[in-house]
Parts: C-alpha cells; structure tokens; sequence
C-alpha cells in the first residue's frame, strides 16, 4: 500500500500540470449549451464536442475522435 501511495503521487502530478496547461489554453464555458452555440456559431457543431472539464470544472470543446484518437483543439 504505502509503495502504491509512493508511486502514484508523481504520475498524478504530472497528468495535472498536462492538463492545466491544456486548459489554460482552451476556452472556459460554463455550461455545455454555451459551448454547443459557440461550436455552431463557427460552423463546426458536426465537428466539435462538448465535454466538462473536472479539473477546471468548465466546459471545453474538442474534436470528435477520430481513428487516430481523440485530439485536443487550441481555441
Ligand atoms: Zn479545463
């Protein structure tokens, strides 16, 4: 238990600071339909989705995953 504790720690560390910077550079909406009128106001509703975001617990957009996965967008 206390190695498990040990070596989960870091790992967790570095997920969190990806994910910041990952949002950081992403635009915040605070519900999914903000970021739905905002995918359609662009003319990428068929191309864009919604998910929430529990780290910074807004809404963000990405691209629809795609056989090469799932591809986080800079908006
Ligand atoms: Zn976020």
């Amino acid at each position: 238990m206390e190695f498990f504790l040990r070596d989960r720690a870091p790992s967790d560390a570095a997920i969190d600071r990806d994910v910041a910077r990952s949002c950081a550079s992403k635009q915040p909406y605070e519900s999914e339909a903000s970021a739905r009128a905002v995918a359609a106001m662009n003319g990428m509703s068929g191309a864009l989705f919604t998910y929430h975001c529990r780290y910074c617990d807004f809404w963000h957009l990405t691209r629809r995953p795609t056989s090469s996965g799932p591809e986080i967008i800079d908006d």
